[in-house]
């Protein structure tokens, strides 16, 4: 007997169902959730008592981050004008620090990223939380160092108040045992050594966070002027193999400075217009900053397989139908 289209779909829809619902009661979801409450409380804590001030965040924008990597896209129109959904607020965080009372900020900030299906894996989600900060007249070292300070205020918070939901789920907390600072390598340097896999294999033979510098990438991270075709960017690895979890650079400011990165990596001039204005008046401080993923970070706390376990709902790219 001939399988009727829709058939077959409300069969696949009644399989993803029972797997959605599975998912919202598995056993160890609200210990996970708990454990990422504390990470946030740790980080409001932290900024706070550092003077970095919260905004609240925005979602959708005529611009945003351009990213290094293609995504599906995705544009809204609002009153005859096209807006994306926030890739990330890159431009809103530097244009922010323009205000003269303002020194440092930062957002609880949720991004959309249409990742393709390829990149159903372990480290993607298409929408996400990250803790985007950015300091006017910041290098790469005050955010390195910030860096380290914030994540070894979260780890030893978490420590002392989840010990028990941290052991049930990981199993020890042992991997929260970080020493700082952490090293730095540069992806040349790293790349040289194990090829074009370098992050994944420092990261799963690393058993500290450690820095990686030095990637070409967006447009408004800063190239080293000193040491041209290198850049005053970097990420933050987790180690045992749980690979990035923050990115974030010196920012380019000068007009002259951000025409030159868009000539070179073809940028749409015309897409950002108005903030080529502002460069072109000067307005744009000079800034540095960086996003933390909050959900990579709670899988890294966890120890989960995969980030996808620790969202109530399917984000994993690739997953469809998704039904919620
Ligand atoms: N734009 C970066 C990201 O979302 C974060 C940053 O550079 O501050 O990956
Ligand atoms: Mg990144």
């Amino acid at each position: 007997m001939a399988i009727y289209r829709e058939d077959l779909q409300n069969e696949i829809e009644d399989v993803v169902l029972d797997k959605t619902v599975s998912k919202i009661k598995r056993q160890n979801l609200s210990t996970i959730l708990k454990i990422q409450q504390g990470i946030l409380r740790a980080v409001d804590d932290f900024m706070y008592k550092n003077g970095v001030v919260r905004m609240m965040p925005l979602m959708i924008a005529p611009v945003t981050d351009t990213l290094n990597h293609d995504v599906e896209e995705t544009s809204i129109t609002y009153q005859n004008q096209n807006f994306d959904v926030m890739k990330s607020m890159i431009f809103h965080k530097q244009l922010t620090l323009m205000n003269e009372g303002l020194e440092k900020i930062y957002i609880v900030s949720p991004n959309i990223r249409l990742e393709r299906a390829e990149r159903g894996d372990s480290r993607h989600l298409f929408e996400f939380t990250q803790i985007d900060f950015e300091f006017k007249n910041a290098n790469m070292d005050d955010i390195l160092t910030f860096i380290e300070s914030l994540v070894s205020y979260i780890f030893s918070e978490v420590k002392e108040k989840y010990a028990k939901e941290i052991e049930e789920i990981a199993g020890s907390t042992e991997h929260l045992n970080i020493t700082t600072p952490f090293l730095r390598y540069d992806t040349k340097d790293l790349e040289k050594l194990h090829g074009p896999d370098f992050e994944g294999i420092a990261s799963r033979q690393a058993t500290q966070p450690f820095f990686l510098t030095n990637h070409k990438r967006e447009f408004y991270d800063a190239e080293d002027l000193n040491n041209r075709g290198n850049y005053r960017n970097y990420d933050l690895i987790w180690p045992r193999g749980y690979v990035e979890g923050l990115s974030g650079g010196e920012r380019e400011y000068l007009y002259e400075r951000i025409i030159e990165r868009m000539d070179e990596l073809n940028s749409d001039k015309h897409r950002f217009r108005s903030y080529l204005k502002l460069a072109k008046d000067g307005l744009i401080p000079k800034t540095a900053g960086a996003g933390l993923g909050v959900e990579r970070m709670t899988r890294f706390v966890c120890q989960l397989p995969e980030v996808d376990a620790v969202t109530v709902f399917v984000r994993k790219p690739g997953e469809g139908p998704y039904l919620f």
